[in-house]
């Protein structure tokens, strides 16, 4: 067997029940030749085949295009297998080899580069195929096929930039319209048209490239292997090899296969199926084939294709053959299978594998199912379920016939994932009014602010046209649970006439939208949804637990997880619902309690722009006061959902444009509440303007210019605390300090957090334990975190911010050149998504060495939206963080990337020492 390693082997063999490769070899061979390598080896009904290397393709590119000596005897002897096998001869006049040549890169990049069929047909062979196949009309039309596939793909005869339409469907229209004077489906050409097609084609190659098409089959085929080793570098791969990651010094391989037909007739056909539902999971056979058809017609939908259980009725002995072969690629591959078979004249061929692309649904059930069965273990099993897909199983979906038949408007960031659908309101108020009367809604806003926040708890779903997924709307909407898609630049919001313009339709205000916050779409109408079983069992509590069986998958997979992970997952919650809510799904405590959401709600929100508004200190502290004791109920609330769980309450941090109020109607209501004129209040508005508010008077900023705001927070978290443990419920605060850049800072703060927490234990006669820390959310703090951490008890990355003060990219106008930022290849993702790791990763790491060089023991976390980011907890789990903290309905994403973190961890401990031997 020809090794691994470099050689000058660039060509593997496969028939007859042998290959020289096998399933590990995709490096080498791609993921269709190995898997075809596999499929042979075990028995499996593949016509033979060789792949020609992806090392060859690597030459050919450095070479200037050009092929190694050795290459053309390989071809030869691969051609010569073949022949062998089958009794038939390339390019011979009595039987005809006839092959096909297909890429296949390591990863699957569907329908980037470029596949001939039917090749070494000419003007002889097709005679001959048509004496063997009894089918003069078959022949032709492989034939017609084959010139039309080799004359756009091998010799160039494509679209100019002038032309609407492919040339070769512009001469196959003409013909139509000719003899028919209509457009005729394909499958009603006859012979006749079908020869004056391939006169045709011919001209036209001719006529554009000044060649002839080649009728010597070798020719043929060294310009398919040429045209596919080309298609490596045609823009369509490279632009998907770009967004999926994929070098280009990968390569493809070639795969030259002999060709079996699925469109000789009515016992013929070609399909598509994978071996379990990778929609819902179910382990039926799924998929869909079309009789008297070669496997392009199935992909490429010009005609309708079938299920595949149609073919017990019409070709039982294939359908039981299909069966049998599903159960045994599940035995061997272990994992559901995508795959491509052809039935000719009754036999199946088998012509592609692969891991088969699942919903996060199907994922669990399948991984769950799997180890039930005995295929995997359950560590593979947790492997198996990608983390991203996760939140896709706790949101509500789309039905899915409902959405098949909707067109997407505007696309916007992903948000807040699941599906919602609702009339439309511009205005926060109007959306609660209608929501009140039993309508279901949608907020839809430019962005939204805390005013809008009574209308998004109103609402289905939440859309803006502006804003980043750390914006205002999408970290709020995410907390709660809500679905969200932001930043859908395209909707020209008009306020004043209540009108939506989107893709050029104006939708008014009571119109029904639907939107898609796990893919970010958005579309016209009232579209049906289906809630998640879990949330139903664990939030909603409307079903018992016993009566679903995902949420039984479900269960399994996070207990599971609980058995590996290292990093603990807490919640950012700032009420008992959306605590309890994260206890649900496993979360171990909060990790950030933001104080200043809890002022969103009711009338709270005056009182809380009373106090920044005041000007004078005792004006102030009147606005506290009336602070104080909503702030004590809710922190006994948390303290109480949370069950002696640890609690990280952030003292506020209200950027101030977040929470004035800017047009001149609510000054005016807010000046009437306050008892003071609508000039005072535009007055103060427009002194407390700030240019770039996210780097103004914010974070502890607030509590060290004025402590008596510090004051009252600690107060009301020590009040609380007392309360709460009085009823013998244990209480852990950890107060947390937002901001901070010097160690002064946190000294002047931390200061009266104990001295009020003195006070109030003498008063209340009790003793209290808390922590006091800091974020680490700005650069400075990063840098001096040796500093810090001598007043720190604990650490959490605040990364949000962070990221935006080191990439110095504000959070909230970031939408408007993070995509190009992203297609020009600047950024791999959303940096406010998922952590810039070679950046404000760096930070992260020299804060931890620092922080742990002053104490080694410092709890560290992070509560910045990356939290709930599978490839930033991975990070954070290689940095050796205590905790990660995210919203509610991300916990379980991020269980599960812990767990998988560990795991990764376990895999690459394990394969060291091997390597050594
Ligand atoms: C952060 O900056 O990452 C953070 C959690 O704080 P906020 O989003 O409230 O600024
Ligand atoms: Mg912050």
């Amino acid at each position: 067997m020809p090794k691994r390693t470099k050689s000058n082997n660039y060509v593997y063999l496969f028939g007859n029940k042998k290959a020289d490769g096998d399933g590990s070899m995709k490096p080498l061979l791609g993921g269709k030749g190995a898997n075809l390598a596999e499929m042979t080896r075990i028995g499996l009904p593949v016509p033979p085949g060789f792949t020609i290397t992806t090392e060859l393709c690597t030459y050919y590119y450095q070479n200037k295009r050009t092929y190694p000596k050795a290459l053309e005897a390989q071809v030869k002897a691969g051609v010569t297998f073949l022949e062998n096998i089958l009794g038939k001869r390339f390019g011979d006049l009595q039987t005809p080899l006839l092959v096909s040549v297909r890429s296949g890169a390591r990863d699957s990049m569907p329908g980037m580069m470029d596949t001939i069929l039917n090749l070494g047909l000419n003007d002889q062979t097709v005679q001959a195929l048509t004496r063997l196949a009894n089918n003069e009309r078959f022949a032709w039309d492989c034939y017609r096929r084959f010139v039309q596939m080799y004359g756009d793909v091998v010799m160039g005869v494509q679209k100019r930039p002038d032309e609407d339409h492919e040339p070769f469907e512009v001469v196959i229209h003409s013909l139509k319209q000719e003899r028919y004077h209509s457009d005729i489906e394909d499958t009603k050409l006859t012979v006749g048209d079908l020869k004056e097609l391939v006169n045709r084609f011919k001209a036209l190659i001719k006529e554009r490239t000044g060649k002839e098409f080649p009728q010597d089959p070798w020719k043929q085929l060294w310009g398919a292997i040429g045209a596919v080793f080309g298609s490596w570098m045609n823009d369509r791969a490279i632009v998907y090899r770009r967004k999926y990651n994929i070098p280009s010094e990968w390569g493809t391989a070639v795969n030259v296969q002999a060709m079996v037909y699925g469109n000789t007739g009515d016992k013929s056909g070609s399909g598509v199926a994978f071996t379990r539902d990778p929609a819902t999971g179910e382990k039926v056979f799924y998929g869909e084939f079309l009789i008297n058809a070669q496997g392009e017609d199935v992909v490429a939908g010009i005609r309708t294709p079938m299920p595949v259980a149609r073919l017990k009725e019409l070709l039982p002995h294939a359908h039981e053959e299909l069966e049998d072969i599903r159960k045994i690629l599940e035995r061997h591959f272990k994992d559901v299978q995508d795959f491509e078979f052809t039935i000719e004249e009754g036999e199946v061929f088998m012509l592609q594998t692969r891991n088969g692309k699942r919903t996060g649904l199907a994922a669990v059930r399948f991984a769950v199912e799997m180890e039930k069965e005995k295929l995997i273990d359950w560590k593979t099993a947790i492997r198996r379920v990608p983390a991203d897909q996760l939140d896709q199983v706790l949101a509500p979906i789309f039905d899915r016939q409902a959405i098949k038949a909707a067109k997407c408007i505007a696309r916007g960031l992903p948000a807040g994932p699941g599906a919602a659908t609702g009339k439309m309101y511009l205005n926060a108020e109007r959306a609660v009014e209608a929501a009140h009367k039993g309508e279901k809604v949608l907020l839809v806003r430019n962005e939204t602010s805390p005013e809008d926040l009574r209308g998004m708890i109103a609402a289905e779903g939440i859309l803006t046209a502006k804003g980043g997924v750390s914006s205002h709307a999408a970290l709020v909407a995410r907390q709660m649970g809500k679905v969200c898609v932001c930043g859908a630049a395209a909707l020209e919001i008009d306020y004043r006439n209540k009108t939506v313009r989107a893709d050029g339709r104006v939708y008014n205000e009571g119109d029904f939208i639907s939107i898609n916050g796990t893919a970010g779409e958005v579309y016209p109408g009232n579209i049906k949804t289906a809630a998640s079983e879990i949330v139903q069992v664990l939030i909603e509590k409307s079903l018992g637990p016993k009566e679903s069986e995902t949420y039984q998958n479900f269960k399994k997979l996070m207990d599971w997880c609980a058995k590996v992970a290292r990093l603990q997952v807490r919640t950012n919650a700032d009420t008992p619902e959306q605590t309890a809510n994260a206890l649900a799904f496993g979360a171990t405590g909060i990790g950030l309690c933001r104080t200043e959401h809890m002022f969103f709600e009711g009338n709270r929100i005056d009182a809380m722009r009373g106090m920044i508004l005041a000007e004078k200190t005792e004006d102030r502290k009147k606005a506290l006061a009336r602070l104080l004791p909503y702030q004590r109920e809710d922190f006994i609330g948390i303290f109480k959902a949370l069950k002696g769980l640890p609690a990280t309450i952030r003292f506020l941090d209200p950027p101030l444009h977040e929470f004035l109020p800017h047009d001149h109607a609510a000054q005016n209501l807010l000046a009437q509440k306050l008892g003071v004129s609508v000039d005072k209040v535009s007055q103060r508005v427009r002194e407390l303007h700030e240019f770039n508010p996210m780097l103004g008077f914010r974070g502890c900023r607030l509590g060290l210019v004025y402590p008596e705001i510090s004051e009252m927070q600690a107060r009301a978290v020590f009040e609380a605390a007392a309360e709460v443990q009085k009823q013998g419920i244990k209480v852990k605060p950890e107060i947390m300090i937002p901001l901070v850049g010097f160690k002064r800072e946190l000294d002047l703060q931390v200061e009266v957090v104990h001295r009020v927490a003195q006070e109030v234990m003498q008063e209340k006669g009790v003793k209290l334990n808390y922590l006091v820390g800091t974020m680490i959310e700005v650069p400075r703090g990063a840098l001096t975190a040796d500093e810090i951490a001598q007043t720190a008890e604990f650490f959490s990355f605040g990364t949000n911010d962070l990221t935006q003060t080191c990439l110095g990219m504000s959070r909230d106008d970031s939408g408007s050149f993070l995509q190009p930022y992203q297609e020009l290849e600047i950024v791999k993702k959303n940096p406010f998504a998922s952590i810039d790791q070679t950046g404000v990763g760096q930070l992260m790491k020299i804060t931890v060495e620092k922080g742990r060089s002053t104490r080694p023991d410092i709890k560290l976390g992070i509560c910045g939206e990356h939290g709930g980011d599978p490839d930033s907890v991975k990070f954070c789990h290689k940095l050796g963080l205590t905790y990660v903290s995210c919203s509610p309905f991300r916990v379980p994403v991020a269980r599960l990337a812990a767990a998988q973190a560990a795991l990764e961890e376990e895999a690459a401990k394990a394969a060291k020492p091997a390597k050594k031997k």
